[in-house]
């Protein structure tokens, strides 16, 4: 999703990891296939097709077929092709241009948002230092941990939500009979 502040919706979400990872090393993009139905060849065929049947129309009214109506505006800017310029003028170099952009829009990530935005944190109390069985820490005896807290995370579809519920289920349950045993062994 191409948003106000950017790059957005789900597989955003599911390549920001990877992403964050990347901009440590050096500079990164992504590339958009606007058009993943077509192959490059037939995308070509399709554009010059409309090219011929509307070569009257504007350069703009030509994308319509093409984009979502707010994208036009950028995309003419884009391919510096005039948005008034006629569809029978448009020559082979410029309707390279629209495919290439059409097939490969690139974004150059300048940064991921503040951990405030953030929708899960990657990171946290390492799993070697858990017991999967009770959810206890190895290292501090009555210390339990739960969702976030551990070094997990989960792609977008409702995993983050099922691991905190399941752990803090888990979590409870054991730190609740912790306890109980506790209180026995003290009388
Ligand atoms: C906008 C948004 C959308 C999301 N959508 C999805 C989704 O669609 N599917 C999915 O699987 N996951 C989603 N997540 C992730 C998911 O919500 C979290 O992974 C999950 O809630 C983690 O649960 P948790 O109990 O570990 O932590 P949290 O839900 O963060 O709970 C921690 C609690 O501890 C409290 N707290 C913090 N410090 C203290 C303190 N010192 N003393 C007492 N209390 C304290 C906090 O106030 C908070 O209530 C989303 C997250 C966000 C932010």
């Amino acid at each position: 999703m191409i948003t106000h502040f950017g790059l957005g919706g789900p597989v955003t979400l599911l390549m920001s990891l990877a992403i964050v990872d990347a901009l440590v090393k050096g500079p990164v993009s992504i590339a958009i296939d606007l058009k993943p139905a077509l192959g490059k060849d037939q995308l070509r065929e399709r554009i010059q097709r409309d090219l011929d049947r509307f070569g009257k129309r504007k350069y703009q009214r030509i994308l319509e077929g093409l984009l979502p109506r707010k994208m036009i505006a950028p995309f003419v800017e884009m391919t510096g092709v005039p948005a008034e310029k006629p569809a029978h003028q448009i020559n082979a170099a410029e309707r390279e241009k629209m495919v290439h952009l059409l097939k490969s829009m690139r974004f150059n990530i300048k940064g991921p948002l503040p951990m405030s935005s953030a929708i899960v944190t990657a990171g946290g109390i390492s799993l070697d230092e858990i017991d999967p069985r009770t959810m206890a820490s190895q290292l501090v005896k009555g210390l339990y941990f739960c969702g976030e807290v551990m070094d997990i995370d989960a792609d977008t579809g409702g995993y983050n939500l099922q691991a905190a519920f399941s752990t803090g289920f888990l979590a409870g349950e054991r730190a609740a009979a912790y306890v109980k045993i506790e209180q026995k062994s003290f009388g």
